[in-house]
């Protein structure tokens, strides 16, 4: 299939990329750009939140995951086609070693313009200096209650202080901060109120997530959730009734709203409702180098192979954008293929989220 491509039609080669504004972006069948990658760089954590894992979670051997170069490899050559934002993610991407090196070098690559990551702020709090310094664009800190207790079921670690002394450092510095609570019936469902009020005194965004099916269990359904996206608004709304609409954030995943005179804003991530995927500009590399152009397949392509087998970035370069001219509609409808391979998903953890 030819790969459309938006104006102009010349994607150049990475080494030649502006990096600025503007130039070339791969657009997939349904004539959406490509120009976000989220990278698991690990599938390690130091919680072990109850909808992304089970306790006793078997993590990969280190053989299985990229290295700093093949990421760094993987890397340009999407670049090279158009993307430009990059969102580290994991697991916990702090358990990666050299990370803060792995962030610099990316940051060098010409084309990426952000990176941005997303972590369970475990242990962080004094690494925020180094965010700052290293530029990244914005900081994903998940969150799912702020009551300890609570806090310690849902991630069954004890790990609230330090997660919280991240969230006050963050909220200190200059880095666009936005905290991800996964919503969960009588778990966490009695904190969206509380959590959305901090938005009063703090301008930082807080999302309301709602569950999806990739808690490791292997199941080849998903169930219905009680805290959908609409139920979330509804319950939002019946406590802060002047809340308005403010648009979506710019991957279009999230739905913002505001509370007049509030500091900061409150989201709707709909991941199991998937209202957004018309918009959706990303692919995905799970931590075992595999490539998902939908969160709800179950793998396009295993590029670490491909490296370790000896492609070129030419041939990687090609691999890639079929699979972009291959991509589904939609969640739903990867879903649906999944399921009809009697595939089940894999945790959350392995993916990135
Ligand atoms: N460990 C980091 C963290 O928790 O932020 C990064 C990886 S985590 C897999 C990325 C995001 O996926 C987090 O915001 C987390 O809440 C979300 N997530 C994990 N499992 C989920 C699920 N079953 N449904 C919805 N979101 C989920
Ligand atoms: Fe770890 Fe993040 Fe999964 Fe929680 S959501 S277990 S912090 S990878």
């Amino acid at each position: 299939m030819q790969l459309p491509v938006l104006s102009p039609l010349s994607i150049s080669p990475p080494h030649q990329q502006s990096g600025g504004a503007g130039g070339s972006f791969a657009v997939d069948n349904y004539g959406r750009p490509i120009t976000y990658l989220r990278l698991a760089l690990t599938d390690k954590c130091n919680l072990r939140c109850t909808y992304c894992m089970p306790e006793n979670m078997r993590f990969l051997a280190q053989k299985h995951l990229l290295t700093d170069e093949e990421i760094l490899r993987i890397v340009s050559v999407c670049a090279s086609f158009g993307v430009r934002k990059i969102r580290l993610t994991g697991g916990e991407p702090f358990l990666r070693p050299n990370l803060l090196e792995l962030i610099r070098d990316i940051k060098h690559i010409s084309g990426i313009e952000e990176v941005h990551i997303t972590t369970n702020g475990v242990g962080i709090a004094d690494k925020v200096p180094d965010l700052v310094r290293l530029g990244v664009a914005s900081v994903n800190l998940s969150m799912d209650s702020f009551d300890k207790q609570r806090f310690h079921e849902l991630t069954r670690r004890n790990e609230f202080d330090s997660v919280h002394a991240t969230f006050h450092a963050l909220l200190e510095s200059q880095i666009l901060l936005s905290v991800n609570a996964v919503i969960m019936d009588g778990k966490n469902s009695q904190d969206i109120v509380p959590m959305a009020e901090l938005t009063r005194l703090h301008g930082f965004d807080m999302r309301f997530i709602e569950e999806m099916p990739f808690n490791g269990a292997k199941n080849h359904s998903s169930p219905a959730i009680a805290w959908n996206d609409a139920a979330i608004e509804a319950h939002l709304r019946s406590h802060f009734p002047n809340l308005e609409r403010a648009g979506r954030t710019e991957s279009a995943t999230a739905m913002l709203f505001h509370v007049p005179s509030y500091k900061g804003r409150i989201g709707i991530i709909a991941g199991f409702s998937r209202t957004f995927c018309g918009a959706c500009n990303r692919i995905r590399l799970t931590a075992k180098g595999i490539v998902k152009t939908c969160l709800y397949d179950n793998g396009v392509l295993d590029v670490k192979q491909l490296i370790r087998d000896g492609a070129s970035n030419d041939e990687l370069r090609e691999r890639l954008l079929d699979c972009i001219a291959h991509r589904h509609k939609d969640g739903i409808e990867a879903e649906e293929q999944s399921h009809a391979h009697g595939e089940f998903f894999d945790s959350m953890s392995a993916i990135g989220g």
